[in-house]
């Protein structure tokens, strides 16, 4: 198959390799010069959609990725399809896949969990909206780069459930870390808080499978000083997007804007940008309740 491939950053330059070491003709294209092993350089986002059997864009933010669509999607044939696995906001995904129906080329929203290691190791899980036939021309290259695609509903579902995911997400890494600070200063041995929490009902992926405390169970970022793993400044973006969904439909999420507010606060005043999400436990650590 014929790929070009928009946006190869952190997460798009090892998708699109893996597309060209599956065997596709891929060529991609980025603004910033960036390249992938395997993958021709096209010099516009035009040149790698002249001829595409699909297009997928691996992009920023939901103008970036608006402006791109606008500009990629007049140059695609009839009846094939173009696949953004960046996430963004509903709005945008629905603008974009609405813009691509009227040109008669399938759209499917995909974005992904499973960070840059994911990216890298194909093991990416896909979260897709779109109509059943552009999902099943989007699936065998989801097959590639990862190793599970849901098929989440219209239009705009893909965004929605990664947004809703990463609320979750991000409300209950706070919630461990806050916990984990709370039992440091009531004398609780860290690696015991986790032998009961891990195993009982305040069980989470955030506590047993990415425990923010080094050194206590599966190794995670704790455990390499921070470093990311999902960037705190990404999750703030992901909050951004589920306060903007919710106050689009007239959600009440106040946990969800608490979580942004505190992510906000460490990434903007204080020290937690380039810091790994859950390094929220040195920062509980160190503070009192004012
Ligand atoms: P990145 O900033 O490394 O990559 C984005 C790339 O897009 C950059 O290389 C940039 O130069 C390029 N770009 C910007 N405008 C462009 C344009 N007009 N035309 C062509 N290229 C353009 O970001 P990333 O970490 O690769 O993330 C990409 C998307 O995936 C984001 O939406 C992010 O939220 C999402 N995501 C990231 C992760 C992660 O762990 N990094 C995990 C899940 C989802």
């Amino acid at each position: 198959m014929k790929i070009g491939f928009i946006g190869l950053g952190n997460m798009g330059a090892p998708m699109a390799a893996n597309l060209a070491a599956a065997g596709h003709d891929v060529s991609g294209f980025d603004v910033a010069g960036t390249t992938a092993k395997g993958v021709s350089s096209a010099t516009s986002a035009v040149e790698v959609a002249d001829g595409a059997d699909i297009v997928i864009a691996m992009l920023p933010n939901g103008d970036i990725l608006r402006a791109v669509a606008a500009e990629v999607i007049p140059t695609m044939r009839a009846g094939t399809t173009f696949i953004d696995c960046s996430t963004v906001d509903v709005d945008s995904a629905r603008a974009v896949a609405d813009m691509a129906e009227a040109a008669g080329i399938l759209c499917v929203d995909a974005p992904v969990s499973g960070g840059i290691g994911g990216a890298a190791g194909g093991t990416l899980t896909f979260m897709a909206g779109g109509s059943e036939a552009a999902f099943a021309s989007a699936a065998p290259l989801f097959d590639i780069m990862g190793q599970k695609a849901v098929h989440c509903g219209d239009a705009g579902a893909g965004q929605a459930a990664k947004i809703c995911n990463n609320m979750i997400l991000g409300a209950t890494m706070i919630a461990t870390c806050e916990a984990f600070a709370l039992a440091d200063k009531l004398g609780l041995e860290r690696q015991k808080m986790f032998d009961v929490v891990s195993t009982s009902s305040g069980f989470s992926w955030s506590m047993n499978t990415y425990c923010p405390a080094p050194g206590v169970g599966p190794t995670s970022p704790a455990d390499n000083g921070y470093t990311p793993g999902f960037a705190a400044e990404l999750m703030l973006k992901d909050l951004g997007l589920s306060q903007q969904a919710a106050a689009a439909v007239d959600a009440d999420t106040p946990m969800g804007q608490r979580a942004l507010e505190l992510y906000r606060q460490f990434v903007e005043d204080e020290d937690g940008k380039g810091k790994d999400f859950s390094a929220m436990l040195p920062r509980f650590e160190t503070r009192g309740r004012s």
